[in-house]
């Protein structure tokens, strides 16, 4: 079975600052694989090792150290889509993962549910859209039987239980097994695993493909809210006088 895994490298969100006065994240924060990604790889070689064949891990963007660890971890190949225009935005990365996805024809694409850092929870359900192949979100939980997934997935109100058939897209959330640390053996051997360097011109590509719907404005901090007074479980009348003080001490009665 042929099994990608799509990951994405992002600021690590426990050492992430955010500087107020230049608008931007301070600089040289450690990157880190997104932590859903993580958990969607682990699967994808854990299906690998059920039933043979190969997990391709691969990220649009940036991502020399992701893919790095997805190859400690045990994936067979990498893929590295880099170039101009990239990342753009959500639809841009989708755009271009479905169209890399569609030369290699996996049998299940495994992704994260959302990214830490823009988090738009949209990539996988776009990819699948784009791939015009079924779509799992929130899963917690899958075996593979009889040529079957049986997904478990997470909705507000409980589980809910799945059958599907591959191809399809399923998009992992942390309740399912933790990840594996990289082994010094897989460090070592991962150095001689394939890595492949694709630019966005190689892909078949149509002429908007790179052109984001999304542009990004800049970073901001929400504007601080003053502090505001609850009177409750009080009499009316006294209700009345304390929100008679709080207005008179602002000044706004006339
Ligand atoms: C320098 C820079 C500039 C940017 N400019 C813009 C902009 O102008 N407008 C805008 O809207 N966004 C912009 N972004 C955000 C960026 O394009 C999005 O983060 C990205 O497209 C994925 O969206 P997401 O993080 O919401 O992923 P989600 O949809 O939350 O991710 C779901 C899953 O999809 C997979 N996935 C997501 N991204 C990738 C990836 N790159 N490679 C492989 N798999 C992936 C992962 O498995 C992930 O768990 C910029 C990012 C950078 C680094």
């Amino acid at each position: 079975m042929k099994i990608a895994a799509l990951v994405k490298q992002v600021p690590d969100p426990n050492a992430v600052r955010f500087d107020p006065r230049l608008g931007e994240l301070v600089p040289g924060i450690q990157h880190v694989v997104n932590e859903y990604d993580l958990y969607a790889l682990e699967a994808a070689l854990r299906l690998r090792e059920q039933v043979g064949g190969e997990v391709v891990v691969a990220s649009v963007g940036p991502a020399r150290d992701a893919l790095n660890r997805g190859l400690a971890m045990g994936a067979d190949r990498a893929v590295a889509i880099e170039g101009e225009g990239l990342p753009g935005d959500a639809w841009v990365t989708a755009t271009v993962l479905a169209a890399w996805l569609r030369r290699e024809r996996p049998d299940v694409v495994w992704c994260g549910q959302e990214t830490s850092d823009s988090g738009t929870g949209s990539v996988g359900p776009a990819v699948a859209a784009l791939l015009e192949l079924p779509l799992v979100s929130n899963v917690v939980g899958w075996e593979f039987r009889d040529g079957r997934f049986e997904i478990e997935r997470e909705i507000e109100d409980g589980h809910q239980f799945q059958e599907v058939e591959p191809p399809v897209v399923l998009c992992a959330l942390s309740a399912l097994p933790q990840p594996r640390l990289p082994t010094l053996r897989g460090i070592m051997d991962a150095r001689r695993k394939p890595v492949e360097r694709l630019a966005p011109t190689e892909l078949d590509l149509g002429p908007d493909a790179l052109v984001p719907l999304v542009r990004w404005e800049g970073l901001r901090q929400p504007v601080a809210k003053a502090a505001g007074v609850v009177v409750q479980d009080v009499p009316p009348d006294e209700a009345v006088e304390r929100l008679l003080a709080f207005l008179e001490a602002r000044g706004l009665l006339g």
